[in-house]
């Protein structure tokens, strides 16, 4: 057996390891250097919030402000609860009350309040296995703990709490008599929110090395929200600095973002396909049927894409359906790549995808199908050991020459895409005209 067939018989046999454990079990059936490594990180939390606990002096004032925090975080759980939760990495700015945390309290309670808003998801909002939420409770806390520390060795806070009272309010500690405060505090919520991302990139990539890490890291719309994340808490840190009281006034306009932060990424994740980033099938033909009828009323020029992938059974026979989602990926990327962005690119269904391009005649539309059909044709996925590479045929069909609305287009760009199949493969075909396009 070829080292290539060896390493996809092991995946497979780790994903149906997967699929067998009970869900809350499955770290036990993860890649070993995925377990080592959440186990390490637990370790390290775990040793970190020992050495926290003991040299952390109780000061009730701490504890008042930790509480409010927490129930200012709760609050908020609550109130986009009922909204749901999109699928993969989600956003839900509790950062707002993270960075406070971290930078008003001893690194003790950074390391604790990720454990407790992380219960409360778990046993409210409850997405995904047991061993997710506490990996990435621990990787919030280990970031917070470190960039807590950072912050009070760059800024020392002014000696407070003298000996008048175990409960009592230190004051702005230097906020805003000390410029430069705010500066730093930045600066450590960024090594925060960078630190906690490194630590679940690093994570992801153990779990599957296929993927770039630098695409895990560098995400534009991600590093977008993680700045409004990061403001949003440095304005709650300087409220709650100058009175505690004002997280009343910081709690509705933090909810209200989130809820509309929320309800985006629900938005999103229900347009688009989950595997391939293109738009789902539903989503696909609404967008075309309003192309289309757009297009009739200014007698414009429309045409419509068909595209399978050729034996693509045998690269999952051969591979595995893990290897086969990567390959469709990579087409699908190449086909959204290789077109306008007026164009609408969708998956259609298992391997077939779908392309409507606007103000395209029938001459443009074969040329543009045939350099998708070379384009993909020179791609080469690569998946673990193996470098894969596939062929498409295309149907093509135009509107008002061989239909004359969406679903005489697809017929017509299916019976087509037959024909492609039918005369060998990787190759474009052109619909027959209508009868009534004939007589014109
Ligand atoms: P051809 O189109 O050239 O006639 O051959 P084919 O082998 O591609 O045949 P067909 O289109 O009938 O088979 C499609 C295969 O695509 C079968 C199914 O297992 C696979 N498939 C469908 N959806 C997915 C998916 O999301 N992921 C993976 N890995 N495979 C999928
Ligand atoms: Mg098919
Ligand atoms: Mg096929």
């Amino acid at each position: 057996m070829s080292a290539v067939q060896e390493t996809i018989r092991r995946r497979q046999h780790e994903v149906s390891r997967i699929v067998r454990w009970p869900r809350h079990w499955a770290l036990l059936a993860l890649p070993v250097p995925v377990v080592g490594y959440i186990l390490s990180m637990l370790a390290a939390y775990a040793g970190l919030a020992g050495w926290e606990l003991w040299r952390t002096p109780l000061r009730g004032w701490d504890v008042v402000l930790f509480a409010a925090l927490m129930t200012c975080g709760a609050v908020c759980v609550e109130a986009t609860r009922r909204l749901g939760q999109p699928s993969g990495v989600s956003r839900d700015l509790l950062s707002a009350w993270w960075l406070p945390v971290v930078l008003l309290l001893p690194p003790l309670y950074a390391l604790i309040a990720p454990a407790l808003l992380g219960l409360l998801l778990y046993l409210r909002v409850r997405r995904g296995p047991v061993y997710r939420r506490v990996f990435s409770s621990a990787a919030l806390g280990l970031a917070g703990a470190c960039a807590s520390i950072l912050f009070r060795t760059l800024a020392p806070v002014a000696p407070q709490a003298p000996a008048t009272g175990w409960l009592i309010y230190p004051g702005p500690q230097g906020w805003f008599v000390r410029p430069q405060q705010a500066g730093i505090a930045v600066c450590c919520a960024v090594v925060f929110g960078v630190l906690n991302t490194c630590l679940v990139a690093v994570a992801a990539w153990l779990a599957e090395p296929d993927g770039r890490l630098g695409d895990m890291l560098w995400d534009r719309e991600r590093i977008l929200l993680d700045l409004t994340e990061t403001c949003v808490g440095i304005l709650v840190t300087i409220a709650c600095a100058l009175s505690p009281l004002l997280l009343v006034v910081a709690l509705p306009p933090v909810i209200l973002l989130q809820r509309s932060l929320m309800h985006q990424q629900l938005k999103a994740a229900a347009r688009t396909d989950a595997k391939t980033g293109l738009l789902n099938a539903a989503t696909w033909q609404r967008e075309a049927d309003a192309e289309i009828t757009r297009a009739l009323r200014r007698g414009e020029p429309v045409a419509l894409l068909l595209a399978d992938v050729d034996h693509f059974k045998k690269v999952n026979d051969t591979h595995g359906h893990l290897v086969g989602d990567i390959v469709l990926r990579g087409l699908a990327s190449e086909l959204r790549q290789q077109v306008r962005e007026a164009d609408i690119v969708g998956r259609f269904g298992g391997e077939e995808f779908v392309i409507l391009l606007s103000k395209t005649a029938p001459g443009e539309a074969l040329r543009i199908a045939e350099r998708l059909r070379r384009g993909v044709g020179v791609v080469q996925v690569l998946a673990g050991e193996a470098t894969i590479g596939v062929t498409i045929s295309i149907g093509a069909a135009v509107l008002g020459v061989h239909g004359r609305d969406l679903l005489e287009l697809l017929a017509a760009a299916d019976l087509a895409l037959y024909r492609a199949k039918e005369t060998g493969r990787d190759r474009v075909c052109l619909s027959e005209p209508t009868d009534a396009a004939r007589q014109r």
